[in-house]
């Protein structure tokens, strides 16, 4: 049975949109480089049954995510996670962005929110000109939400009908020259990254508490899988701050 979890099949270098385009529709993926990366409790969960940012992980952690940050293109969060959390998603360390910026890029990566109605409020801290900040609508985002985040400054891309189509989203993100991406949450958006085929990598921080709760978001939320089950290769395991860090890359 196919295995929806395997990589990506990378497009050949030098391939325009319009190609990629083409191949996303005819049911490929984009060849962007897709790491994602989430701090759960013991027990799989990234926050409370409140949806309340909980601090899983330490200073050890956030210093290893801020490294990740500092090499990607692109941070992408679902809306789920700007609404729960307001995350501003730039670099913690000045110096990480100083050198971006003498490596020619910007001094954050950009900043990516998948929100199939425009919900993404404008005055958000992602929405400040910290970075660029793409939000990806689909067709149902009323005309209205579209125009206040232009107005806020926001690139818009419009991916989907009802919701937002992933691969379609990752190749217009790929368009405004984004080659690599950190999916950092929340569990709605996980799954489907996962379930769309569109991970390279995980890495998962594993942190010393649990928080319970059945309605409480987990690594992998959505419909769930009921066979086929994603197949990861455990690449790595570290012991940071007061937990772990699992290292996988997707497929067998
Ligand atoms: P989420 O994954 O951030 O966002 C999900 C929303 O994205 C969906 O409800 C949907 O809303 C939109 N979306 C649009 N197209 C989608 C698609 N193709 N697939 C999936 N989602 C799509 O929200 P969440 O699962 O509720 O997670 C939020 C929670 O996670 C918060 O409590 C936050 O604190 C926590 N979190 C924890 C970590 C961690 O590392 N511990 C990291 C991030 C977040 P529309 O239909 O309106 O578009």
């Amino acid at each position: 049975m196919f295995n929806r979890c395997q990589s990506p099949p990378r497009l050949p270098p030098g391939s325009d949109w319009q190609d990629r385009n083409a191949e996303a529709v005819a049911g490929r993926y984009p060849g962007m480089d897709v790491v994602v990366n989430a701090a759960m409790s013991a027990d799989g969960k990234l926050s409370s049954c409140r949806r309340e940012q909980i601090k899983i992980s330490g200073p050890e952690d956030f210093d290893r995510v801020d490294r990740i940050r500092r090499e990607v293109d692109a941070i992408a969060v679902g809306i789920g996670t700007v609404l729960a959390d307001d995350p501003h998603l730039t670099l913690d360390d000045p110096k990480r962005q100083q050198r971006r910026r003498e490596n020619g890029r910007s001094a954050n990566p950009a900043r990516v929110v998948i929100d199939s109605r425009g919900r993404t409020p404008p005055d958000g801290r992602i929405c400040d000109d910290a970075a660029t900040t793409h939000v990806v609508v689909s067709s149902a985002a009323p005309d209205e939400r579209r125009e206040a985040l232009r107005e806020a400054g926001v690139e818009l891309i419009v991916a989907g009908e009802e919701r937002v189509d992933l691969t379609t989203a990752f190749g217009g993100l790929e368009a405004a020259g984004i080659d690599s991406l950190l999916v950092e949450g929340g569990g709605e958006l996980i799954f489907s990254v996962i379930e769309d085929g569109l991970i390279d990598r995980l890495i998962v921080f594993v942190g010393s508490l649990v928080i319970g709760g059945r309605d409480a978001p987990t690594l992998a939320d959505g419909d769930g899988f009921v066979d086929d089950f994603p197949a990861l290769s455990l690449t790595s395991v570290d012991r940071v701050d007061d937990g772990v860090v699992l290292s996988y890359v997707a497929g067998e």
